[in-house]
């Protein structure tokens, strides 16, 4: 990166304890987009030919508003420490150190090897992954469960990370994506998910016969949708 731009985005990070990241792409035509995330991410995509002075100026003139969506963000982050309680399908679960090796989940106690205790880095690594490896177990019950439901077989799944989307559908290959933050949320939001991608496999756009089908195999799929779209932001306190 050059060094002006380099400079302005230092100052930016010592002065108003901002970390944004410059994203060329050659795909980007003329304008940029600025995006803050939930997990205060700050990123701004340019054209790859776009200047250093440009960039300057875009962030410039955008300052309050990244100002205001990181206020925001920060204000409505979860309350959860990860010495205490993390959330894990739709409940709250206490933590707990002890002294075996593996993780033990045991009456709304996640139970996590003390050596993970004085590590905060480390401790986080080991949630996702526990995280993630609980999910496939559940996810794998809940396709099984509603493909059978539905009389249609899917090939593969996989966990993402992504801020776009809960999850995807490949058609041709017929495999699955599904954001791995789900497992914090309820199993009616994971099942509302999984129909939707798996309905995807007979209908590829979100067209009438899509939601005919969703509603047929997911009556509740509206309440669903309305609280991921309200929990969404308080999934990243980790
Ligand atoms: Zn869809």
């Amino acid at each position: 990166m050059a060094e002006k731009l380099k400079k302005f985005i230092e100052t930016l990070k010592k002065t108003h304890n901002i970390e944004i990241k410059v994203r060329r792409s050659i795909y980007r035509r003329s304008s940029y987009t600025i995006r803050v995330f939930p997990n205060l991410d700050v990123v701004i995509y340019v054209p790859f030919y776009f200047t250093q002075k440009g960039v300057i100026s875009a962030i410039s003139t955008n300052l309050s508003w990244i100002k205001d969506r990181l206020k925001y963000y920060r204000s409505i982050r979860y309350e959860y420490s990860i010495y205490k309680k993390i959330p894990f399908l739709g409940e709250d679960i206490k933590i707990c150190f002890y002294k075996r090796k593996t993780f033990k989940l045991e009456e709304n106690t996640l139970f996590i090897p003390e050596k993970y205790k004085n590590d905060e880095e480390k401790l986080k690594k080991a949630i996702i992954r526990w995280y993630k490896r609980e999910f496939k177990k559940i996810l794998k019950e809940r396709l099984d469960y509603y493909s059978k439901k539905m009389g249609l077989k899917y090939n593969k799944f996989y966990l993402i990370e992504s801020f776009y989307k809960w999850g995807s559908c490949n058609c041709i290959t017929r495999n699955l994506r599904f954001h791995w933050r789900l497992v914090m949320m309820p199993i009616f939001i994971i099942d509302s998910v999984v129909v939707h991608e798996l309905t995807h496999l007979i209908e590829k756009s979100h067209s009438k016969k899509f939601w005919a089908i969703v509603y047929r195999y997911f009556p509740e799929y509206k309440k669903s949708d309305k609280y991921l779209k309200k929990i969404t932001h308080k999934l990243y306190f980790i």
